[in-house]
């Protein structure tokens, strides 16, 4: 490698060249002293372990899309295996005067990076992190108590109580790259990131197109044409108004200010729809609650943030999950949203909760495993969001709604997919079943059920439990658990 001094820029979930201060700072540097800088991405087998087979879909491009926007494909240097000690092995080998980062904030992420940053600067050499995925740090926000919180809306009251988030920074103009390659060096073919054991992932480029200019795509299209109507149907999986943004922010390929100033410079442009705004920048406030959690939990993965749920008397139906899975319940809706998911590895907020309370209410299944099934799944599988929003469904998170208040698949059905259009496009086998029975094809008569060509327990199932019968069973469960205490 040339004998110019070198910056290492150390991507992970930043995927981006605009707006990203660890890049700025590693460039600034590069530049005052003559150097030049080290674009480096790590796949770590131990933190990344969470990495299931849509996110891994989606990383693949995204890093290749962030090596062809440095310059070409060569210009990422990618490696494989314990991320402190390859970053270590670089500095041992060349001449490494520095390592920028931008923060993450899960616990084997912050430890690993706390003992490298402390190594980097006995060694000497300048090591900086920086905010860049988080509007508010998860320490900045108190309680009047100087305690993390614990409840959404007054954690959302105190962000907004401080200075609004900075504007956000434009992409380097030139980067200095080197050109030669490192030892233990990867492509991104040998990083094998395709989906296992099988290809499903063919329906999630229909959808998504992965990348930071695809990310600012989906951000214009969304604040041009959907945000006007996002406060009021948001919850509306058949009218898809929502930003679809979450992959690309998982990912880091547009930044959380980029997002909120456009979401707020539209406001400002249009006066009446400062509603709509809000709402979905509050929206973006769940996510930087969702992290402030994870930040403050000891493991929101596997432990209840409410204790007493160690005690719920779980049922372990390995049938059960299957057909939940595969979107063979009987629910239409529960049944569309599992389909949707396999299909694009993403599924409208208004259905995730709706299969999430089907299966740990309804089928007394473990949120662990919705949770196991999402992060395989969805192309925005986080680790704060997913474990965040599946202890909420699961009556046992954050500011979660009690695990007595259950919701009945079929009003739901009915109140956010009324016409039915959402269950006639995921499930097919009932297109032609009307408007009054698609969310209960059980209810129809049995010539109904012969006109729109479904036999029940055949072309499509009859439910899994039945809605009454599932909310009792969970009711006593409750009650066991409580009990149990
Ligand atoms: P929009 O409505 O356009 O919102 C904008 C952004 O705000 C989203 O992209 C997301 O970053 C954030 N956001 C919105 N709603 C929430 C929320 N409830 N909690 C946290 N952040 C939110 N979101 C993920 O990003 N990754 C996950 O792995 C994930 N798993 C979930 C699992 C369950 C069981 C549930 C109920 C929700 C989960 N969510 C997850 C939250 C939410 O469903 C998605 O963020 C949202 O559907 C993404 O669509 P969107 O980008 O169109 O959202």
């Amino acid at each position: 490698m040339t004998k110019r001094p070198i910056a290492i820029m150390w991507f992970r979930n930043d995927l981006r060249l605009a707006d990203n201060p660890a890049l700025v700072k590693a460039v600034t540097w590069a530049n005052e002293n003559d150097g030049m800088v080290l674009p480096v991405f790590i796949l770590d087998p131990v933190i990344n372990s969470q990495l299931g087979g849509a996110t891994r879909w989606w990383l693949e491009r995204s890093l290749g899309a962030l090596a062809k926007s440095l310059g070409s494909l060569s210009a990422l240097r990618l490696f494989v295996g314990d991320a402190g000690k390859i970053i270590e092995n670089l500095i041992d080998a060349h001449d490494i005067r520095a390592v920028f980062w931008n923060r993450l904030y899960d616990k084997p992420s912050t430890d690993r990076d706390t003992d490298l940053k402390a190594a980097i600067l006995d060694r000497g050499l300048i090591c900086e992190s920086f905010k860049a995925n988080l509007l508010f740090e998860p320490w900045e926000i108190k309680t009047g108590g100087g305690t993390d919180f614990k409840v959404y809306s007054p954690f959302w009251r105190a962000c907004q109580k401080c200075p609004p988030p900075r504007q956000p920074i434009a992409a380097p103009q030139n980067i200095p790259l080197g050109d030669s390659v490192l030892a233990d060096e990867a492509t991104l073919s040998a990083l094998d990131l395709g989906p296992k054991p099988f290809d499903w992932a063919g329906g999630f480029s229909e959808r998504f197109t992965p990348g930071e200019a695809g990310a600012k795509q989906q951000l214009f299209d969304f604040i041009d044409d959907r945000l006007t109507d996002y406060a009021d149907l948001r919850d509306r999986p058949d009218h898809r108004v929502t930003s679809e943004l979450s992959p690309h922010l998982r990912f880091g390929e547009i930044s959380p200010y980029q997002v909120w100033h456009s979401a707020s410079h539209f406001a400002d442009a249009h006066p009446g729809e400062g509603k709509t705004a809000s709402k979905f920048m509050s929206e973006l406030g769940w996510r930087e609650f969702a992290h402030h959690i994870l930040f403050h939990a000891k493991d929101l993965r596997s432990v209840p943030l409410q204790g007493q749920f160690a005690h719920f008397p779980w049922d372990q139906d390995e049938k059960a999950l299957e057909r939940w899975q595969r979107g063979q319940t009987g629910f239409p809706i529960v049944d569309a949203g599992m389909r949707e998911l396999w299909h694009t590895g993403y599924m409208h907020n208004r259905v995730r909760m709706i299969v999430g309370s089907v299966l740990v209410k309804h089928l007394l299944i473990h949120w662990r495993e919705g949770l196991a099934w999402f992060d395989d799944t969805l192309v925005d599988a986080c680790p704060a969001n997913n474990a965040f929003s599946w202890q909420w469904i699961g009556g046992c998170g954050a500011d979660a709604a009690p695990y007595f208040r259950i919701f009945n698949p079929v009003l739901q059905g009915e109140k956010f997919d009324p016409a039915g259009e959402y269950v006639r496009q995921w499930v097919p086998e009932l297109r032609d079943m009307p408007e009054q029975y698609i969310h209960k094809p059980w209810e129809a008569s049995p010539l109904i059920l012969k006109a729109a060509g479904i036999t029940l327990g055949q072309t499509y199932p009859m439910p899994i439990v039945g809605v009454k019968e599932g909310r009792e069973r969970a009711l006593t469960a409750y009650q066991d658990m409580k009990q149990a205490i």
